[in-house]
């Protein structure tokens, strides 16, 4: 790994737990990871308890984030939540794009890109997340899939409107489902977008932008995946809800 790139680790809790649990968990993390300073940590609670979990990380070193926002400032989009309402609660982060958003929601490329758009107007800091379907891959369509996506979120952005852009390699097909890919997987599409980021916000901004790797990662398989060479990282679902396995993952890198 390029030593300036820090690692970060994400813990994306998902539609998971009740308020005590979600405080719990925050404190828990908290204690374990909030003297580690080798990696970036974040995590990403559900909407209700982000105020709740801002309290439980205050003045610590682990950055919370939401899962998702509406790409409208406001007004009459009933159950949406906007970024000026997140930052409002004690937000520095948002995921953009997760595969449960594109994939079960239904948003598209274009509607990401307005998510991105509104993410930096708002000053949160986005992890932009792409990834292929298990047909996509069956097809050949990788790299193709992953660089559509990229080119239409970051189409027309500039290197300085994105200079806390983390991104995410989450395929599909490893999301949830305990197949995660293989270090060498994981690193030939990181290793294609780190090329496509080069093609489209040249080649210092590609070289400096942390890319994470997502996918039923588990302690046991973070490791393997840290070590390489393009992985910076990693989005953790289903395993960030323990936070004894959590902090295991975060603190895998060699
Ligand atoms: C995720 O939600 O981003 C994720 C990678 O989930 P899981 O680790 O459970 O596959």
């Amino acid at each position: 790994m390029t030593p300036k790139r820090k690692p970060v680790v994400g813990g994306n809790w998902k539609m998971h737990g009740t308020l005590g649990e979600a405080q719990d968990l925050a404190s828990e993390v908290r204690n374990r990871l909030s003297s580690y300073g080798a990696v970036q940590t974040l995590v990403f609670p559900p909407f209700p308890f982000l105020g709740a979990v801002a309290q439980r990380l205050a003045d610590s070193n682990i950055g919370l984030g939401a899962q998702d926002l509406h790409f409208e400032k406001k007004g009459a989009f009933t159950g949406a939540v906007s970024a000026e309402m997140l930052t409002s609660v004690g937000c520095a982060w948002v995921l953009v794009g997760h595969s449960e958003r594109r994939h079960v929601f239904g948003d598209s490329d274009d509607v990401v890109a307005k998510k991105l758009r509104a993410a930096l107007a708002a000053g949160l800091k986005p992890v932009l997340c792409v990834g292929e379907k298990l047909e996509e891959r069956k097809a050949g369509d990788t790299f193709a899939v992953n660089r559509r996506q990229l080119r239409t979120a970051l189409n027309g952005l500039a290197g300085d409107q994105l200079q806390h852009l983390v991104l995410a390699y989450e395929p599909v097909w490893a999301i949830g489902t305990g197949l995660v890919a293989t270090p060498e997987q994981a690193q030939e599409v990181h290793a294609d977008v780190r090329a496509a980021v080069a093609e489209l916000l040249g080649g210092a901004f590609a070289g400096a932008v942390r890319i994470q790797y997502g996918g039923s990662v588990k302690a046991e398989t973070a490791a393997g995946l840290m070590a390489k060479a393009d992985v910076d990282g990693l989005l953790v679902g289903g395993a960030s809800l323990k936070a004894e396995e959590f902090a295991a993952i975060v603190r895998a890198r060699a």
